[in-house]
């Protein structure tokens, strides 16, 4: 299980979020504080495949020679040149993929056009796999007759290969003092030959409580693998993903703090945060009885998507295709954040998805 560049070194340390080393080859490398962990797999499930799939689709037929491959690697930079600026780490994972399918594989020009054209679509297709996982696995609002451990066995059962994933560990020599990663300790360099190693050592050192500040870090080389240590370090830490009150997309719930919005950007200049504090009335699941009851009717319509493993209450109705319950699931937010939008009355909300769920008690 050979490392090759380019890679992240990914420190977990006691805080809730990962600080990460983008090394591009072995002479540069670049540090990325990667936020608060459960927002990359909010924000991986938020991303548009769209435009960069409609952009691959050539590859698919493309006859790749010795001539056109350039044409070929243009396509695959401009497709995931789509996702920078838009996630911390996607863009750096399928850039890192793409250039060891074109530069360190043994792939003919053939199969490299093959396997770029499958990346896409494999990462696209696993947008509904980290979807689940945040409704099973991080959300407290979907199946609350099920406990969160429950919840993850059920998960886990579900996906057999999430527990069949393996990450590699290695060791290094990290600013980590009373398990906080220290960012500011790090320095950075471009000839190693003039950095004084006993000066930077000894600044480590001064407040570590070991001889020498060993620690562990994950070794990750693609984006399924960054997935996986950010969903088992969110599920492992008990954090929660809810919905914002005001755009109604989920964010990841780090500290103990109650909140109801999110920090995304609403109206172009002000947070959700910002408005939401405003705001005279909270619109919080807990306080809206309207919401209230949309959460149960969707809950209902997750058990009969869940059928095999829940015991459902509602006896006669059959049990929901994935199919069915994606288009149920996309019609009920988008009328959601109408009603949070103020776009349309409780009442209308509750008697438009009463009528798409087809059973109401
Ligand atoms: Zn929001």
């Amino acid at each position: 299980m050979e490392i090759t560049y380019p890679f992240a070194r990914v420190f977990a340390d006691s805080t809730n979020r990962l600080s990460a080393f983008f090394c591009h080859d072995a002479r540069h490398n670049s540090f990325q504080p990667i936020g608060d962990i459960g927002n990359g797999l909010v924000d991986f499930c938020e991303l548009d495949f769209a435009p960069a799939l409609e952009q691959t689709k050539a590859l698919a037929t493309m006859e790749v020679t010795s001539a056109n491959a350039e044409e070929m690697k243009s396509v695959c930079w401009a497709a995931v040149d789509l996702f920078k600026g838009q996630h911390a780490y996607a863009h750096f994972f399928l850039n890192s993929d793409l250039v060891r399918n074109f530069y360190a594989s043994n792939r003919s020009l053939p199969e490299q056009a093959d396997y770029a054209h499958f990346l896409f679509r494999y990462y696209a297709g696993l947008q509904a796999l980290y979807r689940e996982a945040l409704e099973l696995c991080l959300s407290t609002e979907v199946l609350p007759e099920y406990t969160l451990p429950e919840r993850f066995v059920m998960f886990a059962n579900r996906h057999p290969d999430i527990q069949n994933q393996m990450l590699r560990t290695m060791y290094a020599v990290a600013p980590i003092r009373r398990g906080q990663f220290h960012a500011e300790q790090l320095i950075s360099f471009d000839d190693p030959a003039t950095v004084d190693v006993r000066k930077v050592l000894d600044g480590l050192h001064r407040d570590s409580e070991n001889a020498v500040s060993l620690h562990p870090y994950f070794a990750v080389q693609s984006l399924e693998e960054m997935l996986h240590l950010e969903l088992m370090e969110a599920v492992k830490r008990g954090i929660r993903v809810k919905r914002c009150g005001l755009c109604d997309r989920y964010f990841a719930l780090t500290d103990k703090r109650r909140r109801n919005y999110c920090d995304r950007l609403y109206d172009g200049k002000h947070t959700c945060k910002q408005i939401g504090a405003k705001q005279k009335f909270s619109q919080s699941v807990e306080d809206d009885s309207f919401l209230q009851e949309f959460q149960r009717v969707y809950n209902r319509m997750y058990s009969r998507y869940y059928r095999e493993d829940a015991s459902v209450s509602d006896g006669g109705t059959k049990k929901l295709s994935a199919e069915e319950f994606k288009t149920w699931t996309t019609a009920a937010s988008e009328l959601r954040r109408a009603y949070l939008r103020k776009e349309i009355s409780g009442e209308e909300l509750l008697s438009s998805i009463s009528v798409d769920a087809g059973a109401k008690e």
